[in-house]
C-alpha cells in the first residue's frame, strides 16, 4: 500500500509531488533520456513493440514495458510543452487504440497526482482514472479518523482494470464528490468484466470494479477533481488520441491510394487531408492557449477542440472505408481493428450535449466580448 506516501498537500508538497511524479529516484524528468526526446524514444519503442492487440493481458504487458522504460514521463499539460505531450499520445493512438486508452489513463493519472499534490508515486506503478458516473455504479467514501477513506460500491467503465496496479476513482462523501487514490492489490477489490461485450475497444476490458471497505486516500478537496484547470486540459488530451488514431488510419489509406490512385480514391484522400489539417490546426492552437494560460478554465477551447477532432476522425473513418472498400476491412488486421476501435472511442465525446454546451458558452462570450467569429 502506498497510503502513507500519498497525501493531499499544500503548495510545497505539490511542488515536491511534481518532482516525485517526474522521477522518484530524485532525477528530474527533463534529465531522463526518454524525456529529452520523448517522441523519438516512444516512436522507436512502438516500432519495435510486437503484441496481440486483441489480448487485454498483452496490452497490460506493453503498458508495463512503457512505464519501466519511463516512456510515460510526458511533459505535463500546461508546462509549455502541451503539444509534445499530445504528439506522444497521438503516436501511441496511431499504433493501437486499446493501448492508448491505457497509456492515456496512466499518464493522465500522473498529471492529476502532480496537480493535486500527491507525493511519491510507487516505482513501476500503473494507473487508471475511473471517473465515469454510470447510473447504477456509485462509489461511497467514508472518511476515517486517520485521514484515510474506505470505499464501498461499484465503479463502471474501468479500462485496464486487470492491467493496472493503482487507480484514481471518483467517489462520494455524502453529496460531495471526491477523488480517491488507491492500490488495487487489496482483497476488498474485485473486477468483473462479464458485462463487457465491446467489439471495438474490446481489449481495454473496461469492466466493473467493486470496492468493499477498500482503503484509499483522498486527493485534493471535494469538487477539486473537476474544478482544477487540468480537468479540461486532460480532456483535450483525449482529442489528441482521436487525432492520432485518425491520422494512423489516414496513413494506411494514403499507402493504398499511392499504390493505386484513381479519381475517387484521390478525392477521398483530399477530403481526409482537409479534415486532418483543420483538426491539427485547432489542436496546435489549443495547446498554445493552454501553455499561455495554464491556470485558466479551458472548457470552451477543449470542447471546441474535441468536437473539431471528433468530426475530422469520423470523416476519416467514412472516407477511408469508401475509398478502400471491404478488402482492408476484412484482410488487414491493423486497419480493421482501427476502423472498429475508433468509432467506439469517439463515443467518449458527449456528442450533441457537448455541442450544446459549447454553444451556450459561445453565446455568453458573444454577449460579453462581441463577435468571436471575426478573423
Ligand atoms: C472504450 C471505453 C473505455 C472507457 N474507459 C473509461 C475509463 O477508463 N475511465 C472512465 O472514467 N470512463 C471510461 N469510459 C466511460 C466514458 O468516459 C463515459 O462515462 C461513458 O462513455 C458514458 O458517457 P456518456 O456521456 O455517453 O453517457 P452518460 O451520460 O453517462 O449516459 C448516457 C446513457 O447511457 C447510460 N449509461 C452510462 N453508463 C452506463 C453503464 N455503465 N451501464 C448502463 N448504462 C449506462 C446512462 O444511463 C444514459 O442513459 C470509457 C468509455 C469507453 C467507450
Amino acid at each position: 500500500m502506498f497510503d502513507t506516501r500519498i497525501r493531499a498537500a499544500d503548495h510545497e508538497a505539490k511542488r515536491r509531488a511534481h518532482a516525485a511524479v517526474q522521477g522518484d529516484d530524485g532525477v528530474a524528468a527533463n534529465d531522463q533520456d526518454s524525456v529529452k526526446n520523448p517522441l523519438a524514444a516512444l516512436d522507436a519503442f512502438l516500432a519495435r513493440a510486437s503484441f496481440d492487440a486483441s489480448d487485454p493481458a498483452a496490452l497490460g504487458g506493453i503498458l508495463r514495458q512503457m512505464v519501466d522504460a519511463r516512456l510515460d514521463r510526458l511533459p505535463l499539460p500546461g508546462s509549455g510543452q502541451t503539444l509534445a505531450r499530445w504528439r506522444a499520445l497521438a503516436a501511441v493512438a496511431a499504433r493501437d487504440l486499446g493501448l492508448v486508452k491505457l497509456f492515456e489513463g496512466h499518464t493522465d493519472a500522473l498529471a492529476i497526482l502532480a496537480e493535486l499534490g500527491a507525493v511519491a508515486v510507487p516505482a513501476g506503478s500503473r494507473w487508471g482514472v475511473w471517473a465515469a458516473e454510470a447510473p447504477d455504479a456509485r462509489v461511497l467514501a467514508t472518511p476515517l479518523a486517520d485521514g484515510e477513506l474506505r470505499l464501498a460500491g461499484t465503479k463502471a467503465w474501468c479500462s485496464g482494470a486487470a492491467a493496472v496496479t493503482h487507480a484514481l476513482v471518483t467517489a462520494w462523501v455524502g453529496d460531495a464528490p471526491v477523488l480517491a487514490a488507491l492500490a488495487l492489490d487489496q482483497p476488498s477489490v474485485s473486477i468483473d468484466t462479464h458485462h463487457w461485450h465491446a467489439v471495438g475497444m474490446q481489449a481495454t476490458a473496461s469492466g466493473d470494479v467493486t470496492f468493499d471497505g477498500t482503503r484509499a486516500v483522498q486527493l485534493g478537496i471535494p469538487h477539486g477533481y473537476v474544478r482544477r484547470p487540468g480537468f479540461w486540459q486532460g480532456g483535450a488530451g483525449i482529442a489528441a488520441c482521436w487525432y492520432g488514431a485518425a491520422a494512423g488510419l489516414a496513413s494506411m489509406m494514403a499507402e493504398a491510394v499511392a499504390a493505386r490512385p484513381d479519381a475517387h480514391r484521390l478525392a477521398h484522400m483530399g477530403a481526409v487531408e482537409v479534415a486532418l489539417a483543420g483538426a491539427a490546426a485547432v489542436l496546435h492552437e489549443t495547446a498554445a492557449q493552454i501553455d499561455a494560460h495554464p491556470a485558466e478554465d479551458m472548457q470552451s477551447a477543449t470542447l471546441r477542440a474535441r468536437l473539431v477532432v471528433e468530426a475530422a476522425a469520423a470523416a476519416v473513418v467514412e472516407h477511408a472505408g469508401r475509398a478502400l472498400g471491404a478488402a482492408p476491412l476484412c484482410r488487414n488486421e491493423r486497419f480493421a481493428r482501427a476502423m472498429a476501435d475508433l468509432p467506439v472511442f469517439l463515443r467518449q465525446s458527449h456528442a450533441e450535449r457537448d455541442l450544446a454546451a459549447l454553444a451556450e458558452r459561445s453565446l455568453g462570450q458573444r454577449r460579453d466580448h462581441g463577435d468571436p467569429w471575426l478573423l
